[in-house]
């Protein structure tokens, strides 16, 4: 035995070394809790907030994953309702009907918080982003499907009644100094949902999902192997699908996009989308495309792909470095700008872009 295991000495070490690292290999993957291969996933399309909405759910129990995208699909539903100025019976859509100029409306807390971060970012934005910036979008009725753009008198008249510096918020509620006025969540909306998604996905112990409602995109937990999600930045001169790049993204952030693609008419070649100047009373035209920006509050995602995109490239992209959130830039040109946190988190897929630096 002993002339047995001299013969065979470097053998039986590696041996004895191999197993050794199979089995801390092991152990370490199970404390963390890391698989070695994907949960099963199912993937539900459907429709909310007025545009399509995609869930690909990770989870081993296919009953368990039907049941989550139902508990989606209602959440969905129900929060559209609660905060849509479309939905008469909203409580938005009476604050906007029934408030009195200089009288106090009171809100629910979470719809009082939705305004007061709204205008934060207004003051942060220096008005670029405004919290109540509908009937300047009711006027262009781009969402409705007009297709001509109002005359200047209109406008110059609607903007009578857009300035946030009209709104105050005291401590019982919201007062409205002039008439008129309209507010709305158009801009912040599907990101609140993502927020709302993820809490859900968390409270059903999902282990991974991707959620997209129109251009937002809740990315939640991992796969099973424990690696980060890729989400396709749409090319916003392409076809629906088709990307302009990769962005890496860890679960537990939001992907936001606006662009001037979504929702737009076009006469004598210039194109008249839904994301407005409040100052000009016109859509924004700062020769950005589209603005994409990645952090792990959809609300700030959301609101910060409108306000950066109306606030160009420059100052934008400062404000998306200054709140510390990743960010992509597209310019008519189709020049990629990028925030320095994703240098290495963010490639371009697509011959017609490219990576540019300020
Ligand atoms: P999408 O609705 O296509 O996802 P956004 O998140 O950028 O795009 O939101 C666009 C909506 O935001 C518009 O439909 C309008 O209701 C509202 N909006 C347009 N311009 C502004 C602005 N300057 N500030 C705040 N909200 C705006
Ligand atoms: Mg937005």
């Amino acid at each position: 035995m002993i002339r047995f295991l001299a013969k065979y000495r470097h053998q039986t070490t590696a041996i004895i070394i191999i197993a050794l690292i199979a089995a801390l290999t092991y152990l370490a993957i199970q404390s963390k809790n890391v698989r070695m291969s994907e949960y099963d996933n199912d993937t539900y399309s459907g429709l909310a907030f007025g545009t399509s909405v995609k869930k690909t759910i990770y989870m081993d129990s296919a009953s368990a994953r039907q049941e989550v995208s139902n508990s989606i699909d209602e959440l969905l539903k129900d929060l559209d309702e609660r905060i849509s100025y479309r939905n008469p019976s909203s409580e938005i859509a009476s604050i906007n009907k029934a408030y009195a100029v200089d009288g106090t409306v009171t809100f629910s807390p979470d719809i009082k918080e939705y305004l007061s971060r709204e205008i934060e970012i207004c003051n942060e934005t220096e008005g670029a982003f405004s919290p109540c910036i509908l009937p300047l979008s009711m006027l262009w009725g781009i969402e409705d499907g007009y297709s001509k753009p109002p005359s200047q008198a209109e406008i110059d008249e609607t903007l009578l009644h857009i300035d946030p510096s009209d709104i105050e918020i005291v401590d019982d509620g919201v007062i409205f100094h002039n008439d008129g006025m309209k507010i709305d969540l158009g801009a912040v909306g599907k990101g609140i949902a993502a927020d709302e998604v993820m809490d859900e996905l968390s409270r059903q112990k999902v282990p991974g999902a991707i959620v997209s409602i129109g251009g937002t995109i809740a990315v939640y937990g991992d796969k099973g192997k424990g690696r980060p999600w890729h989400v396709g930045v749409q090319d916003p001169r392409g076809e629906d699908g088709k990307v302009l790049g990769v962005l890496e993204v860890d679960g537990g952030n939001v992907v936001s996009t606006s662009g001037d693609y979504e929702k737009y008419f076009e006469i004598g070649g210039k194109r008249y989308h839904h994301i407005f100047d409040p100052k000009t009373g016109y859509p924004a035209d700062n020769g950005l495309i589209s603005v994409t920006i990645c952090t792990n509050d959809g609300f700030l995602s959301d609101a910060l792909s409108t306000a950066c995109f109306v606030m160009g490239l420059d100052k934008g992209l400062q404000y998306a470095e200054d709140k510390g959130v990743d960010a992509i830039f597209v310019t008519a040109e189709k020049k990629v700008y990028i925030t320095k946190s994703l240098k290495r988190r963010f490639n371009i897929r697509n011959d017609e872009y490219e990576l540019a630096k300020k």
